[in-house]
């Protein structure tokens, strides 16, 4: 099954592509987190995107294009995939249907933006090993210590609050016109965000008709 997780940054889409894809045996392939590792190692990819994802805006698409073509060739996935994070815009939405990729089912996973605004400010992220905590929900046992590795737990510069309101302004222009994209295929179903992901999961697996 190949899905595509589309939804506002924030609204837990990265926590519930893992979810499924340990359900379904399948890899998540989040552009965010390859393009995360690509400015991590330095490389050519994460040179150009840094600047663009500090500020909240999109990377060109010849650099996430070019990623995500890469990664779908890969063996694991050949027997499907999630794509959290991409398309983005009509045009990667334009790009993958010209690569011949095939989309079983787009899921939506809806979360108003005061919400949004309200998690995002919480999140700390550790510098180490990239455990995710929340100031309210999930707190780390010491202030800005990393509960697994004791690295250092802090706030991701594009979950600043400034920024936060830059990527809001961007799904909304730039990526939410592809729910009329895919609705127009018939392939678009919308799911509610609810506060504990545990409820979420439940109506994102009926949702896909999975069983629980
Ligand atoms: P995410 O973790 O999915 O919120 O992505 C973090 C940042 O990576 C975004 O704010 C963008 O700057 C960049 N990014 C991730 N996926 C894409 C994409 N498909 N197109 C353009 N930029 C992307």
């Amino acid at each position: 099954m190949n899905l595509i997780l589309l939804g506002a940054p924030g609204s837990g889409k990265g926590t519930q592509a893992e979810v499924i894809c340990k359900k379904l045996n399948i890899p998540a392939v989040s552009t965010g987190n390859m393009l995360r590792e690509a400015v991590k190692n330095g490389t050519a990819a994460g040179l150009s995107a840094k600047e663009y994802m500090d500020r909240g805006d999109l990377v060109p698409d010849e650099v996430v294009i070019g990623i995500l073509k890469d990664r779908i060739a890969e063996d694991d996935a050949k027997n499907g995939y999630i794509l959290d994070g991409f398309p983005r815009t009509v045009e990667q939405a334009q790009a993958l249907e010209s690569m011949g990729v095939r989309i079983d089912k787009v899921l939506e996973i809806h979360v108003d933006d005061d919400k949004i605004c309200a998690r995002m400010g919480g999140r700390r992220v550790c510098e180490g090993c990239g455990a995710s905590y929340h100031m309210e929900y999930k707190p780390t046992k010491v202030e800005g210590v990393c509960d697994a590795c004791e690295g250092v737990a802090g706030q991701r510069i594009d979950d600043k609050p400034e920024t936060v309101l830059s990527r809001l302004k961007t799904y909304h222009e730039k990526t939410a016109p592809l729910k009329g994209f895919y609705t127009e295929r018939g392939k678009l179903v919308t799911v509610e965000g609810q506060e504990e992901i545990s409820d979420t999961v439940a109506l994102v697996f009926k949702a896909l008709s999975i069983a629980d």
